[in-house]
């Protein structure tokens, strides 16, 4: 059993450290922002504030992928969310007979589970706080990284998180989730290792969305694909939790005017401000110089490239650190040789 501080509670954190907690980890999960999820979904969805996630009331589709793995890995999080009111939708319901032959065998494995974003993080993180061995802190702002001894060469060993205002935390592992604004390079450069090399591309389009519901809560059918792509402008239909869709317009930023585009459905705003998010990609990566290196931290998104989507996303730190070669990777931290050093980071 190894002592893991997970940072940052949002989804993937919150996932990661019931993951871990559920394999016999002792998990810490260290979150700045507050406040707990209280009330139902309208509760908050209007009333839940997290400013630590900027596309927390933007649109959030929750891919087939997500619920898959929920269903085999943590299945309490299936029940949540269906009692939350998460739809489960498919999009090969939305193919015309004609051109699929109809719904065949395998085609369940393309039926997602989802819901709005608060609804989805606060039944995650009702689940994750009732998960034995794992301990959300909320309000503890994570400053900078600690650094032990070298295990070898001049390559730092971190052996916690520095918190401000609060006690430091040490841990045999630290996981970053702490989201694409990550400051874990500067944090790993200030205690002398090599930052990851990031790649980071502006998207060149601008995000609007709001969700929507109607008068008598009745959902209109879906008569089209979810993203429609009309040249420099998309519009994507998301359906929702409890009678709710969200509607986003993606236009190129070079568009003059496109804040006229913003979302105007019929239907109610579904008590939310409307969202609007300029896009960026940013990737992380290790310097190939570098790898084998630094085991004691695995960034969140280190087991590929995010693709924008937290459903799609494979697990990427329990199944190394579940699998055969466990001990291997969390448990020594006075690590004996060179050669078992390199070892456990492979
Ligand atoms: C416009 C937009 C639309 C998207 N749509 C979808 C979608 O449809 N489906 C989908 O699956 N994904 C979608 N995503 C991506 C999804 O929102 C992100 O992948 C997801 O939020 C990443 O989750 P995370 O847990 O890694 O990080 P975050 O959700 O960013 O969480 C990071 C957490 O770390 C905390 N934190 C930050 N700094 C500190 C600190 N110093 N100390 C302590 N805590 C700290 C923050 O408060 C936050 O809670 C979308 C993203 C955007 C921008």
């Amino acid at each position: 059993m190894a002592r893991i501080a997970v940072l940052g509670a949002g989804v993937v954190g919150l996932t990661t450290a019931m993951l871990l907690g559920n394999d016999g980890h002792d998990v810490t999960v260290l979150e700045r922002d507050p406040t707990e999820p209280h009330g139902d979904p309208e509760a908050l969805w209007s009333g839940w504030e997290r400013r630590g996630v900027n596309q927390f009331r933007l649109l959030h589709y929750f891919q087939p992928a997500f619920r898959d793995r929920l269903e085999r890995e943590l299945p309490t999080v299936v029940e949540g969310l269906d009692t939350a009111g998460a739809i489960r939708h498919n999009v090969m319901a939305l193919v015309p007979e004609e051109l699929s032959g109809g719904f065949r065998e395998g085609d369940e494995q393309y039926e997602a589970l989802t819901a709005r974003r608060p609804v989805t993080e606060a039944v995650l993180a009702r689940v994750a706080a009732a998960t034995p061995g794992v301990d959300v802190r909320r309000g503890v702002a994570i400053d900078g990284v600690l650094a032990g001894s070298s295990v070898e060469d001049d390559t730092p060993h971190i052996v916690g998180v520095r918190c401000a205002g609060d006690d430091d935390i040490r841990a045999d592992l630290v996981v970053d989730t702490l989201g694409r604004r990550s400051p874990m390079p500067a944090w790993l450069t200030a205690v002398g290792a090599r930052a990851p090399v990031e790649e980071r591309e502006d998207c060149g389009f601008v995000y609007y969305g709001r969700y929507f519901r109607s008068a008598d809560g009745s959902v209109p059918p879906m008569i089209a694909g979810l993203l429609q792509d009309y040249g420099s402008v998309s519009i994507l239909t998301l359906p929702a939790d409890n009678g709710t869709w969200g509607v986003g317009i993606i236009v190129s930023a070079r568009v003059e005017g496109h804040r006229r585009l913003a979302p105007r459905a019929r239907g109610i705003p579904a008590r939310c401000p409307l969202g609007r998010r300029r896009t960026a990609r940013r990737r992380r990566r290790r310097d190939g110089r570098h790898r084998g290196r630094a085991p004691r931290l695995l960034p969140g998104r280190f087991a590929g490239r995010d693709r924008c989507g937290v459903g799609g996303r494979r697990v990427g730190v329990h199944e190394p650190v579940a699998g055969p070669r466990r001990h291997d990777r969390v448990v020594p931290r006075d690590c004996a040789s060179r050669r078992g050093a390199q070892q456990r980071c492979r």
